[in-house]
């Protein structure tokens, strides 16, 4: 098959690479190993009728102007802010970690101010720069905080101590000293209105498109004759694992639909920092805003082995990166762009920013 880009995958990164080339006049052809389009923000209705996550909850919410502007125009979208209690002891309380949470931890009726001097006291005040995700944890918020709710969360999420991650991956969460209890405070927080998937069928929908699933590029690359390949796969599986294997952080998604529940549990999501093998649970109809007389949740336990989901960001896989980096650039005729190819810690919008970019360098250097 004579194409001129050949995508491999067909997530945020492939898709809005592929949209951006193919309105440049590129003839373009994804491929991607599983049977759907949409990467892990891939959503689908269940058997019960609820439209659930099978990669596990996916909220959209960016800055940037131009990727919310890029993605609207295949899709509209519902207003969606999300928040996460964590269940400590017996109690469910608002992380990222506010006013609401210390009171109630605490039986204190501090006020915004009261909560600021509270947090000053109790963080551990460290000279210089947070280099891991202990610092960052440690001077915000102190010791029996980090206990309750990161320390043991971490541990589960990564396989690792807060002190053998990147400052980045703790620095996600902020500390409030107010009541706001949304999980994010970007200007654009919406869902998809008919969902991801739907969202990624207009994007691809293009005369210069073409897909196809189940189809791995490594045993099926001889197929295709291609000016170029933009690949989003994970970067050490394109080099045959050359300098030994990159980690990458996997997930076990188990599933469940509660018939006759109307309400699992009060929040959208609720996060497990300590006792359950499991990080957290999410209830899939208080994100999509669905009515129906069951509803459906999924836990997430972490694991070493299975499909790649979260690069691992730490100095000595950033190392190892950087190897596999040096071989991408050199690279003749690919590309490399994702949270797998690029191994950063990216959410959708992220991704979505990156490929745009990406896709508008490599359109000027294509021959149309
Ligand atoms: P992917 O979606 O991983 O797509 C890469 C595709 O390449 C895959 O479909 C894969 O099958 C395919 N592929 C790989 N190798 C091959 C091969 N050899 N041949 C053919 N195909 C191949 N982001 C947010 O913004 N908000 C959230 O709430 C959020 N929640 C998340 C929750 C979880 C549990 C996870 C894991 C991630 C979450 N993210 C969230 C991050 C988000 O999923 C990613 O930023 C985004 O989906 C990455 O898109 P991508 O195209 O880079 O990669
Ligand atoms: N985290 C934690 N406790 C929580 C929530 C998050 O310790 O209740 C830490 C943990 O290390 C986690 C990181 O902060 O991996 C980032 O959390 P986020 O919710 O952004 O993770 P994601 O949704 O990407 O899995």
């Amino acid at each position: 098959m004579k194409v001129d880009v050949l995508i491999v995958g067909l997530g945020f990164a492939g898709s809005t690479t592929a949209r951006v080339l193919a309105e440049k006049g590129h003839a373009v052809h994804l491929i991607d190993k599983r049977s759907h389009i949409g990467g892990n923000a891939y959503d689908c209705v269940d058997a019960h009728g609820l439209l659930i996550h099978p990669y596990g909850p996916h909220i959209f919410h960016t800055n940037s102007q131009n990727v919310f502007d890029f993605l609207s125009r295949f899709t509209e979208w519902i207003p969606y802010e999300h928040r996460v209690l964590a269940k400590v002891g017996e109690q469910l309380l608002p992380i990222p970690i506010n006013r609401t949470t210390i009171n109630a931890l605490y039986g204190l009726a501090l006020d915004e101010a009261g909560v600021a001097a509270y947090l000053e006291r109790v963080r551990d005040k460290r000279e210089g720069q947070a280099k891991t995700s202990e610092d960052v944890v440690l001077s915000s918020v102190g010791s029996d905080l980090c206990e309750k709710f990161f320390r043991g969360y971490t541990k589960k999420q990564w396989g690792l101590d807060l002190s053998e991650l990147a400052a980045g991956v703790a620095a996600r969460i902020p500390t409030r000293t107010n009541e706001d209890d949304r999980y994010f405070t970007d200007t654009h927080q919406q869902m998809p209105k008919d969902g991801y998937t739907r969202m990624f069928e207009r994007m691809l929908d293009h005369p210069k498109i073409t897909f196809e699933t189940n189809v791995d590029f490594f045993s099926a690359r001889d197929r295709y004759a291609a000016k170029h390949v933009v690949y989003t796969g994970p970067i050490d599986a394109y080099f045959d694992y050359r300098f030994g294997k990159l980690p990458y952080r996997s997930l076990e998604f188990v599933h469940e639909h509660l018939p006759d529940t109307e309400s699992f549990q009060r929040s959208a999501t609720v996060n497990y920092p300590n006792e359950q093998a499991f990080t957290r649970i999410t209830e899939f109809k208080k994100i999509t805003g669905q009515t129906h007389k069951g509803t459906s949740i999924v836990r997430e336990y972490p694991r070493g082995d299975g499909d790649p989901y979260y690069p691992v960001p730490r100095p000595d896989n950033e190392a190892l990166f950087r190897r596999y980096d040096a071989l991408a650039q050199a690279e003749k005729g690919v590309t490399f762009v994702g949270r797998l190819a690029q191994y950063r810690y990216y959410n959708m919008d992220q991704v979505t920013a990156a490929a745009l970019t990406r896709a508008e360098e490599l359109a000027g250097s294509l021959v149309a």
